[in-house]
C-alpha cells in the first residue's frame, strides 16, 4: 500500500521541554489514522512539524515519498486551530476567500458545503453559526481542491453530543471516499470508533502504534471453577492460547494471550475431561486498559 507520510525519529524541543522525542511513523493511504495521546503528549507539535507550521530540531518527514514540496502541500488539508473566519460574511464568501489563497477556482465550494451538511446555510452569516457549524465549515475549507490526506487536531473538542455525532459521521463519510485521514486526540473512545490505525504517544514518545483492533486489544481473563481446581489448573494450561492463571480458593483466573470466545473455552475443557461449575467473563474497559498501557510506561 502507498505511503502518505512517513516521520522518520522527529524531536522537538520547547526550551526545557522535549515536546517529541525521536517519533517515527508510517501512514498508508487510506486509513485513518489516530495520534493518541494525553494532553501534552505532542499531539499537536507532530501535525505542527509535518504540516511545516514549526520546524523540528532533530528528524525528517516525507510525504507521498518525496521530501515536502509547495505541490505536496497542495495536496493535504488540515484543521490545526479553532476556526477562525470572518464573522460578518457568509459560508459561501469565506470560502471564496479561502479559496483565492489556496489558488483554487470557486467550483469545488457547493461540494464541501454539502459534504458538510451547510449548503442551506450557505448564505447566513458565520457569526450566527453554533459551534458545531463552525467546526464543520472549517473542515469544508480544509476540502476544498478534494486534498488526498485530510488532518485534523482534536476535531470533536468543544461540541456538544450531537455536534460529536455530525463530525464524527463526517469524517467516517471522508475517509470511505478514499481520503486518508489523521486525526489527534485525547479521547480513545474517539480513536476507537472512527480510526483503523492508531500511534500512542505519552511525553513525547511513542509507546505503540499499529491496528486499532491489535493495540487496542483487551486480554479478556475468565474465573473459573471445577470440581478438581487441580485437573482444571493443568488442563487450561493445554489451551494454545493460554497465558497465566491466577490461582483462587475455590476458583483460578485465567488470562490468555489472544481473545478467547467462552463457548470454545466451555467445550475445550470438556473435550479434556473437565467439567465447568462455573464460568465469568470479565472484560476490562477500553478505559482501564489506556491508562494501564500510559502507567506501565510512566513506571
Ligand atoms: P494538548 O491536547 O493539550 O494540546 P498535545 O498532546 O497536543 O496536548 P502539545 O501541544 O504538542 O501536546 O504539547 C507538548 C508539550 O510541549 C507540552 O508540555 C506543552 O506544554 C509544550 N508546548 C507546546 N507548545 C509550546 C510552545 N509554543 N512553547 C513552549 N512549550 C510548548
Amino acid at each position: 500500500m502507498e505511503t502518505v507520510l512517513s516521520i522518520a525519529n522527529i524531536s522537538k524541543r520547547y526550551g526545557k521541554i522535549q515536546a517529541v522525542s525521536e517519533l517515527s511513523l508510517e501512514v498508508k493511504k487510506g486509513q485513518v489514522f489516530g495520534v493518541l495521546g494525553p494532553n501534552g503528549s505532542g499531539k499537536t507539535t507532530t501535525l505542527s512539524v509535518i504540516l511545516d507550521l514549526i520546524k523540528a530540531n532533530s528528524g525528517t518527514f516525507q510525504w507521498f515519498g518525496q521530501e515536502p514540496t509547495n505541490e505536496s502541500r497542495k495536496r493535504i488539508g488540515s484543521v490545526i486551530e479553532s476556526p477562525n473566519f470572518f464573522p460578518y460574511l457568509s459560508p459561501v464568501i469565506n470560502l471564496k476567500i479561502v479559496a483565492d489563497i489556496k489558488d483554487l477556482g470557486y467550483e469545488d465550494i457547493d461540494r464541501v458545503l454539502h459534504l458538510t451538511g451547510l449548503y442551506d446555510r450557505r448564505n447566513t452569516r458565520f457569526k450566527t453559526f453554533s459551534f458545531g457549524m463552525k467546526q464543520r465549515l472549517a473542515v469544508a475549507s480544509a476540502l476544498l481542491g478534494n486534498p488526498d490526506v485530510l488532518i485534523l487536531d482534536e476535531p470533536t473538542n468543544g461540541l456538544d453530543p450531537q455536534g460529536i455525532a455530525h463530525i464524527r459521521e463526517l469524517i467516517l463519510q471522508i475517509a470511505s471516499a478514499g481520503t486518508t485521514i489523521i486525526i489527534a486526540s485525547h479521547l480513545l473512545d474517539e480513536i476507537q470508533k472512527i480510526c483503523s490505525h492508531v500511534a500512542v504517544l505519552n511525553k513525547g514518545k511513542k509507546l505503540f502504534d499499529g491496528k486499532v483492533s491489535e493495540v487496542l486489544a483487551i486480554s479478556d481473563s475468565f474465573d473459573l471453577s471445577a470440581a478438581s481446581i487441580e485437573l482444571l489448573s493443568s488442563t487450561i494450561r493445554l489451551h494454545p492460547a493460554f497465558q497465566s492463571l491466577l490461582p483462587g480458593i475455590d476458583k483460578i483466573q485465567v488470562f490468555f494471550k489472544d481473545e478467547i470466545d467462552a463457548e470454545e473455552l466451555n467445550r475445550f475443557l470438556f473435550q479434556h475431561g473437565v467439567t465447568l461449575t462455573h464460568l465469568a467473563e470479565r472484560k476490562r474497559s477500553l478505559e482501564q486498559h489506556f491508562l494501564e498501557l500510559l502507567d506501565n510506561n510512566n513506571k
